[in-house]
């Protein structure tokens, strides 16, 4: 159920409410600007929709965060940053306002710069008593921005924003081996297409098995109801 397209008086009281949580911010010269949100919202929407037959109340999906903490993109124009801090209080404040109708409410994140301030909000939150948690939308083994990963994902939620013609590849060296430098030019100083890693061979094929898993990685955390102290949703023990 989208919470956006609903009246008040149907909207059930004491459900699990999910926030997509993305970014507008450069995803090189092929993927839009929209691309975090994209993914964070189709993800939400089919662990919605998974959840639904177990679940022992509703399951809602909440308007999307649109904006995030993308100081390291703002060398390229379209990228609209709100920072950590902002980012950080908006979470608190959504949040509390969700808590007196919704039981729980579990943020669906798109984009790694959100990390810190959704660390920290839903930590001090679940300290307030709030049943609240996090996620990443997460695939294993994916690249780290605008490479094989999101433009397979986004081939298959979102072809038609997808341009073929313009991808390139990127610097491909690992996140961690790039992270000092990053930190030190933004983005734009270690690849200037935007792109970090590379979105060759890409297909929606394999976007389809990338969304899947997010999708069932997602549910699995959600079902298992376990976070660290900043609150982000651990996966189950499987062999406690
Ligand atoms: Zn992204």
């Amino acid at each position: 159920m989208r919470l956006a397209e609903t009246a008040w008086p149907s909207v059930p009281v004491g459900g699990l409410v999910l926030v997509p949580v993305g970014s507008t911010e450069q995803h090189g010269p092929h993927l839009p600007l929209s691309t975090d949100t994209v993914i964070a919202r189709a993800v939400a929407e089919r662990v919605a929709a998974a959840l639904v037959p177990e679940a022992s109340g509703p399951v809602l999906v909440a308007p999307a965060v649109e904006y995030g903490a993308s100081g390291e993109h703002g060398g390229f124009p379209g990228t609209i940053s709100i920072g950590h801090e902002a980012l950080h209080v908006l979470l608190l404040e959504m949040v509390r306002s969700l808590t007196p109708w919704a039981w729980r409410v579990v943020l669906v994140n798109g984009h790694g710069g959100n990390v810190r301030a959704l660390g920290s909000a839903v930590g001090q939150l679940r300290g307030e008593g709030h049943d609240t948690g996090w996620l990443s939308c997460e695939a294993p083994g994916g690249d780290a921005h605008a490479g094989f990963t999101e433009t397979s994902v986004m081939l298959h939620l979102a072809p038609e924003l997808v341009r073929v013609d313009a991808a390139v590849p990127g610097d491909t060296r690992p996140l961690a081996t790039l992270m000092p430098e990053l930190v030190a030019r933004g983005v734009r100083g270690v690849s200037p297409s935007g792109v970090l890693g590379d979105p060759s061979g890409a297909t929606a094929e394999r976007g389809r098995e990338l969304v899947e898993a997010m999708v069932a990685d997602a549910v699995r955390r959600i079902a298992a109801n376990r976070a660290d102290t900043r609150g982000r949703l651990l996966r189950p023990v499987e062999h406690p």
